[in-house]
C-alpha cells in the first residue's frame, strides 16, 4: 500500500523544531500550500532574501498523483538547488515517451537526447510523496519557514486585496497571518480563485481518471527504456492509459477518458478499470501477473484555469491557477514555471515596495503563451492527432514537436507548427470521411 511506498522518509518535524505559530503573525510573503509550486516559489523568494512562511495542511510525506517529469524541468530544478538531490535519488530515469495506438502499434520512442544531447534531456519518474518532501525540505534549507499540519480556513478580503489569512494550527488553535503578498499554491483547492469566483473549467476537456499502483508489472530493460512514459490508447480511441515505471518495482497505471463515458455505467472504479484494461490489450499484457498494491484512486473534471494570475497583493501558481490535462505530464513543469515566474515578479515588487496588480501580473503573458501551446497540443491529441504521421509528413517540424513534448514551450518560434498540424488534421478528417463513404458503398445490398 501507499504507506509502504512512503516508509523511507523521515518525519519532517525531525528537521523542523519550530515554536508554535503566534496567534497574530506578520511576514513578507505567505505561501498557501507546500506542493511543488509552493515550494518552488518559497525557495526562490528565500534565495532572494525575503521572509517567507509556507502553511501546508498535510503532514509530509503525503500521497499525490503526478509522477512523470518533462525534461525542461531540469532548469528550474537546477535553479532550486535540487539537481544533485535528484541525481543521487532512487527515482527512475526517464529518457523518452512512447505512444501506442488503439490497434497496439507502437511509435518509435521520442528520445529527448536526440533533440539535445545534454544532460537536461534526461528526466525522472518520481514518487510524489518523496519528491514533494525533498522540495519542501529544500525550501527550509534556503530559509523558508514551513508549517505543516497548518490548514488555511479563511482568507479575509478588503475588496480584491487579501487582508489576512486565518489558519488552524496542529493543536487546533488558530492564528491570523498578515503578509505583503499572499501566494496561493493550494493545488486544486484553488482557495483564492474559488473565493473570488474567477476559476473556469475547460468545456473541451471534461475528463476523468482512475488509477492504481502495481508491483511486478512488465518493465523494459534498464537504463534507456526502463523509465519511458507510455501513453496507450484504448479501443476506438475512447481513452488512454499512462504507464509510469517507478522505483521499488512499482508502476503507476491510470486511465483517462471522457467523464460521461468513464462513469456512465453504475460500476465500481475497479470494475471500470478492468473494463478499460480489456479495451487495451497492450496494457493488459503489461500488468498481467503483477500485484496491485493500492486501492483505486479517482478524479474528475480537472481541467480549468483562472481568469488572471494575480490581484493587488496575491498571486496564483501551479494547480491553484489552472490545470490542463495529464496527457503530456505538463503539470509539474507548469507548477515550477509559474512558481518561479511569480516569485521573480514578487521579489521585484517587494524590492521597490510597489506592490500592485500590474506588477504581480507581469509574468502572465509569457506564462499563458507557454500554457496555451501545451493546451493546443492537448486538444490536438483528443482530436486524433498522430505524432508519427505528422513527422513523416512534415519532418522539418520534428524539432518543434520535440520542444513541445519536453516542455520547452516558453520560447519563440514554436508557433510555426500549428498551421501544418491543422492541415494534417483536416486531411485526416477528409480521409476518414472518404473511407466511411467507401465502406458504405461496399456494403452488400439487402434483397
Ligand atoms: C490524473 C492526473 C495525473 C497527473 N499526472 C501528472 C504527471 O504525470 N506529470 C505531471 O507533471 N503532472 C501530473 N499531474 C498534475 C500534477 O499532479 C499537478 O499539476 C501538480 O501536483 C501541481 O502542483 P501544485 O504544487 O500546484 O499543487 P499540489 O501538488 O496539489 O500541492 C498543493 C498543496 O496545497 C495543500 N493545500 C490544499 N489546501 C490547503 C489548505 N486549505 N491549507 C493549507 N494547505 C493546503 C495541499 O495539501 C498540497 O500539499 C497529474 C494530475 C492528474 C489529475
Amino acid at each position: 500500500m501507499i504507506e509502504s511506498i512512503n516508509k523511507n522518509l523521515h518525519d519532517s518535524r525531525d528537521i523542523d523544531h519550530l515554536p508554535p505559530l503566534s496567534p497574530e503573525k506578520e511576514t513578507e510573503v505567505l505561501v498557501l500550500g507546500g506542493g511543488p509550486a509552493g515550494a518552488t516559489a518559497a525557495t526562490i523568494l528565500a534565495q532572494a532574501g525575503h521572509q517567507v512562511l509556507v502553511v501546508e495542511r498535510e503532514k509530509f510525506p503525503r500521497f499525490h498523483i503526478g509522477e512523470s517529469f518533462m525534461p525542461d524541468t531540469y532548469w528550474i530544478l537546477r535553479r532550486l538547488g535540487m539537481l544533485d538531490k535528484m541525481k543521487t535519488s532512487q527515482f527512475v530515469r526517464k529518457y523518452s515517451v512512447q505512444f501506442v495506438n488503439d490497434s497496439g502499434k507502437e511509435s518509435q520512442p521520442f528520445y529527448f537526447f536526440e533533440n539535445n544531447p545534454h544532460e537536461c534531456s534526461q528526466t525522472w519518474q518520481v514518487v510524489r510523496s518523496e519528491f514533494d518532501q525533498m522540495m519542501l525540505n529544500n525550501a527550509r534549507e534556503y530559509g523558508a519557514e514551513v508549517r505543516e499540519e497548518t490548514r488555511v480556513i479563511d482568507v479575509q478580503f478588503d475588496g480584491e486585496s487579501v487582508k489576512a489569512v486565518r489558519v488552524q494550527n496542529p493543536d487546533s488553535s488558530e492564528s491570523i497571518i498578515r503578509a505583503k503578498v499572499v501566494v496561493d499554491a493550494s493545488g486544486q483547492s484553488s482557495i483564492i480563485a474559488n473565493r473570488l469566483k474567477i476559476r473556469e473549467s475547460d468545456n473541451r476537456l471534461k475528463k476523468a481518471s482512475i488509477w492504481a499502483y502495481f508491483k511486478g508489472a512488465k518493465r523494459e530493460p534498464a537504463k534507456l527504456d526502463e523509465g519511458a512514459t507510455l501513453v496507450l490508447q484504448t479501443k476506438g480511441k475512447k481513452g488512454w492509459f499512462w504507464y509510469i515505471p517507478q522505483h521499488n518495482d512499482i508502476v503507476s497505471v491510470g486511465v483517462v477518458s471522457d467523464l460521461n463515458y468513464l462513469f456512465e455505467e453504475k460500476l465500481t472504479p475497479e470494475e471500470i478499470f478492468a473494463r478499460e484494461v480489456e479495451n487495451c490489450p497492450s496494457i493488459k499484457s503489461r500488468i498481467e501477473g503483477s500485484e496491485r498494491v493500492t486501492n483505486f484512486f479517482t478524479t474528475k473534471d480537472f481541467s480549468y484555469r483562472s481568469k488572471k494570475v494575480a490581484g493587488p497583493n496575491w498571486t496564483l501558481i501551479g494547480d491553484a491557477f489552472g490545470f490542463l490535462d495529464p496527457i503530456y505530464s505538463s503539470g509539474l513543469q507548469l507548477a515550477f514555471r509559474s512558481g518561479a515566474m511569480a516569485a521573480d515578479a514578487i521579489s521585484a515588487a517587494l524590492k521597490t515596495d510597489i506592490i500592485n496588480e500590474q506588477k504581480l501580473r507581469e509574468w502572465e503573458p509569457a506564462f499563458l503563451q507557454g500554457m496555451n501551446r501545451l493546451r493546443n497540443l492537448v486538444y490536438a491529441f483528443y482530436e486524433g492527432f498522430s505524432f508519427g504521421a505528422f513527422i513523416r509528413r512534415f519532418p522539418e517540424h520534428q524539432r518543434h514537436i520535440t520542444d513541445l513534448l519536453i516542455g520547452d514551450v516558453f520560447k519563440e518560434g514554436l508557433d510555426e507548427v500549428w498551421e501544418p498540424m491543422a492541415l494534417l488534421q483536416e486531411e485526416m478528417k477528409n480521409q476518414e470521411a472518404m473511407q466511411a463513404v467507401m465502406s458504405k458503398d461496399l456494403q452488400p445490398i439487402a434483397v
